[in-house]
């Protein structure tokens, strides 16, 4: 709750216009654009849609607690060595389980340092931390270049697309 203050202070003083802060404090104005005026404590932020709601400390413990404190992909436990690089303590982190989706509770497993790197946003999770697909094309696009991918396989995801193509060309039609 309080992040979404500051955001919704740092808006309201970034867009010059302060009509939110000036509707609910009239005669407080922050004394320059680089300063944050707290609006209100009461009040969530107008643009905060319920539902899509961001987890507070207490969900994230509970999702934790859910896994043992433990790394949903590789099981190395917080505050323990990591189970693939035994000098390093593990810190367990909160990452998505399809980057495409918003940062909600079923959304979020709990990740090593290593698990959760920059680069596992081109892939999609489950619940126990098992890739199940892809959110990116990158991976493909480089398995065709690099031949992991054979050719036999190659021409199967072509007209796999194709045909996925010419559906959704038809669905768009209908409509
Ligand atoms: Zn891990």
């Amino acid at each position: 709750m309080f992040n979404l203050l500051v955001i919704w202070a740092c808006k309201a003083v970034s867009t010059s216009s302060l009509r939110v802060a000036e509707t609910t404090f009239p005669r407080i104005s922050p004394p320059n654009r680089s300063s944050y005026l707290l609006v209100t404590l009461s009040e969530p932020h107008p643009a905060f849609v319920t539902g899509r709601r961001l987890v507070s400390d207490a969900d994230l413990e509970a999702i934790k607690e859910r896994y043992k404190f433990r790394c949903a992909t590789c099981g190395s436990k917080e505050g323990e060595p990591n189970l693939r690089y035994p000098r390093v303590r593990t810190e367990l982190q909160m990452a998505h389980r399809n980057p495409k989706q918003p940062l909600t509770g079923g959304n979020l497993i709990p990740q090593c340092q290593f698990c959760n790197r920059a680069d596992r946003n081109y892939w999609v999770y489950d619940e126990r931390g098992r890739v199940v697909g892809v959110a990116d094309p990158k991976p493909i696009q480089k398995s065709i270049r690099e031949g992991y991918l054979d050719r036999q396989q190659v021409e199967l995801l072509y007209r796999y697309l194709q045909h996925w193509l010419q559906q959704e060309a038809q669905k768009r039609e209908s409509t």
